[in-house]
């Protein structure tokens, strides 16, 4: 049976981390990485890597740098049967969620991965990431063609899963979705709630738009931190993270910045701060005068998939208001439940 071959592109984050004089982590060069996992010499399948032009601690990542990953795997998508990308874990949920609306059509596995402790401490959870996340990428058991996080012991939908411990290895969660495989003495793939693989060309889109934002409601929240916010002139779009089954403040003053924002065009919307659950406008009061304002719920979804989506369809229909509305409400990649 021939090899199947992988590429690893290195973003930076704890995984590849060393500690400087201070004491403080900032990432290290690639062959550190394989050189703390001896084992990768030995794999069934070929490994190459391609390292970033410049290691970033996951906390500076962008859309120019998501940009910069979707070119390295597009350049070399027919050469490999599948990706593994390692990333800083405080926003790896964002880029996984980014990366899923920028590939369209993919029919092989994108795996983001990376780590609690660096690779190089002896206790690092990183060599069983990396490693599983590699056998993932290139098995021949199974084909999971979707962009896809790998952390202790479970494959999960990128833009299903958010960061959910800061010091747990099992740092990752999908509330809304279960996980697609597990890694256990063999590694065991759900196929059914795997995407359908595609068939059509892969296109992979690059434009994003970041004049959006994210507003998180809180009790005690002021008309003027709203408003400071919501009357952005520059603003296009804006998740609104409301209570429970997506309800917020019924006061005027609300309603009213929310429904000024949608008639100048924002696009507003409503995604629960629940981790698990959906949006169900007007199941209470609370939820019918948003609704009534031009609100969109956004049903299950999370919001790093929801901010990404937002900036993903803007960026692809700037002059299209009605089209980013419609297709926000539809599942594109699996990242809501219709
Ligand atoms: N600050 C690091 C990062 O996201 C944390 C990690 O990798 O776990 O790059």
């Amino acid at each position: 049976m021939k090899h199947n071959k992988v590429l690893i592109i290195y973003t930076g984050g704890t995984i590849g981390m060393v500690q400087d004089d201070n004491g403080a982590l900032h990432p290290f060069a690639l062959e550190r990485i394989i050189d703390a996992v001896p084992q990768l010499r030995h794999a069934s399948y070929d490994i190459d890597s391609h390292q970033l032009s410049r290691l970033i601690d996951s906390s500076n990542m962008n859309p120019t740098v998501w940009v910069e990953i979707a070119d390295a795997i597009e350049r070399e998508y027919d050469n490999y049967d599948g990706f593994v990308v390692l990333h800083g874990t405080d926003t790896m949920a964002y880029t996984a969620s980014a990366l899923s609306f920028m590939f369209e059509h993919l029919a092989k596995p994108i795996v983001l991965t990376g780590s609690q402790l660096p690779l190089g401490m002896l206790r690092s959870d990183g060599r069983e990431n990396i490693i599983c996340a590699l056998e993932i990428a290139s098995t021949h058991l199974f084909t999971i063609p979707e962009v896809c996080i790998f952390f202790q012991s479970r494959l999960y939908r990128g833009n299903r899963s958010t960061k959910v411990s800061a010091e747990e290895f099992s740092a990752f969660d999908s509330f809304n979705y279960p996980s697609l495989a597990q890694a256990g003495i063999s590694i065991n793939c759900r196929n059914e709630l795997v995407l359908p693989r595609h068939t059509l060309p892969l296109q992979v889109h690059k434009h994003f738009c970041t004049d959006v934002a994210i507003l998180k409601l809180y009790p005690g929240i002021t008309e003027a931190v709203a408003r400071a916010i919501l009357d952005l002139p520059s603003l296009r779009g804006i998740v609104l993270e409301t209570y429970g089954s997506g309800n917020a403040p019924t006061e005027p003053w609300f309603i009213n910045a929310v429904r000024n924002a949608v008639d100048r065009g924002v696009i507003v919307i409503d995604v629960t701060q629940c981790k698990s659950g959906s949006v169900e406008l007007c199941r209470y009061e609370a939820s019918c005068d948003i609704s009534q304002a031009g609100v969109i719920g956004g049903r299950d979804i999370t919001v790093e998939a929801a901010i990404t989506k937002l900036m993903f369809l803007l960026g692809q229909y700037p002059d299209d208001r009605e089209k980013v509305k419609k297709l926000f409400t539809q599942s594109l990649r699996g990242e809501m439940t219709i």
